[in-house]
């Protein structure tokens, strides 16, 4: 059997993209000291999140990517990455816009209808329009096309009964792209009868119910329809065919900076409290630190490429959200070892503790959130032609 390869190909971040990188970090650094977020511990306030939005939307740092015409700026992917890394490094509280601009609505301007988009695409450009994602369900996450969540015709268009599990942000969000079951799965293709819907979280008989995270935070929910109506215009894509936008979809879900930066606050805190002279053994540790983040950077960078180029790098992707998501998730502990060999009577040091703390307890979700570990396994070996 011949085996695909899988390409990564060295890419360099041209020099414009460079300076836009600066920009983002100015402008992230004024923000940190005008205290509009703190950059250790991401922040659960909404009103926090709203009004950043509205400062990231005013330098047109949404929708980067998409064209003019829906109020993108047509750049390239690898300005959106800069972007987006800086962010994330930060902690800056993106989350009104993050899932918008990363994947709701690059599917909307590909699926949805003339009319839809010009309602809704403008109102992400300006941050002022939260999505979710509205995949998995209590008997079917891993397994997608499994979805039970019913879609039935009505007059002008459906009546969704069932649920939604683990939708981050449901809560305050605008719009949930879901999928759902409006036919059987047929003999020849189990991934047939699901469509997707652009959903008004605000439509009756929809009920988002807050799940508690071991962290202690609060962003997930189950939400549940109950006769909600969906008018026709909200259909995207086929009827029954949505399994072709929802592989592309989880492409870009899995690929950029937040699949290896969620727990980088532990990192940046060790720098610090390192010093100008560090312990050699903590050197140490720190430079191979660096020099894996540094590895996995330029593989996600080379994505972006592959993105810009208009390609569907679907099992890079995977790799990428995979050996990224193990790293992050050891990372804490990893930071832990190497704290060994610095002082602890400091006030930087509890500061430290409070972050790594923290990073110890998000580290186990990272390997679940957009398709486990064993999953991404199962994509690259498809792509290689292995099964
Ligand atoms: C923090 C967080 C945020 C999330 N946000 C969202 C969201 O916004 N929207 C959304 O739709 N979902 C969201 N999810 C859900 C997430 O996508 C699912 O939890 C994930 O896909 C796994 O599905 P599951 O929980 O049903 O586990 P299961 O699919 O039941 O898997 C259980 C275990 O079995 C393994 N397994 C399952 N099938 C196979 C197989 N074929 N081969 C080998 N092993 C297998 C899995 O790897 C896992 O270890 C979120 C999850 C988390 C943790």
């Amino acid at each position: 059997m011949q085996s695909a390869t899988l390409e990564f190909e060295p890419l360099r971040l041209p020099a414009d993209v460079q300076r836009l990188r600066s920009e983002v970090r100015d402008f992230i650094q004024s923000e940190i000291a005008a205290g509009s977020f703190n950059p250790d511990i991401p922040t659960e306030d909404w009103d926090v999140h709203k009004a950043f939005a509205k400062k990231v939307a005013s330098r047109g740092w949404i929708g980067l990517t998409w064209p003019r015409q829906y109020g993108g700026q047509e750049r390239s992917f690898l300005d959106r990455f800069v972007v987006n890394e800086e962010m994330l490094a930060a902690n800056a509280p993106t989350s009104v816009y993050f899932t918008a601009d990363r994947q709701s609505g690059p599917t909307l301007i590909k699926y949805a209808s003339e009319r839809t988009k010009s309602e809704v695409l403008p109102k992400i450009i300006v941050g002022e329009a939260c999505f979710c994602i509205g995949m998995s369900e209590p008997d079917s996450g891993s397994d997608l096309f499994a979805a039970k969540c019913k879609a039935t015709r009505a007059p002008g268009g459906w009546k969704i009964n069932g649920s939604k599990t683990w939708t981050t942000n449901a809560h305050h969000a605008d719009y949930m792209i879901g999928l759902f079951r409006t036919s059987p799965p047929t003999t020849e293709n189990r991934r047939h009868g699901l469509t997707s819907f652009l959903v008004d979280m605000k439509t009756p008989g929809i009920t988002c119910n807050l799940i508690h995270q071991m962290s202690g935070i609060r962003d997930f929910n189950e939400v549940v329809f109950d006769d909600a109506f969906i008018p026709d215009e909200r259909l995207i894509g086929e009827v029954d065919g949505a399994w072709k936008q929802a592989t592309t979809e989880l492409a870009y879900e899995r690929s950029g900076p937040e699949r290896f930066l969620e727990t980088f606050a532990a990192l940046r805190k060790l720098v610090e409290l390192a010093g100008d002279r560090p312990d050699p053994r903590l050197a140490d540790s720190i430079g191979r630190l660096v020099a894996e983040l540094h590895s996995l950077r330029r593989m996600s960078v080379s994505i972006a490429g592959m993105l810009e180029a208009g390609r569907e790098p679907v099992s890079e992707a995977a790799i990428v959200k995979d050996l990224g998501t193990l790293w992050e998730q050891e990372l804490p502990q990893r930071v832990r070892h190497a704290a060994a060999f610095v002082s602890r009577d400091t006030a930087l040091y509890d500061d430290f503790e409070h972050v790594l703390q923290f990073t110890a307890r998000i580290a186990p979700k990272l390997t679940i959130q957009g398709g486990t570990t064993e999953i991404l396994r199962g994509v690259i070996a498809r792509g290689l032609g292995l099964r």
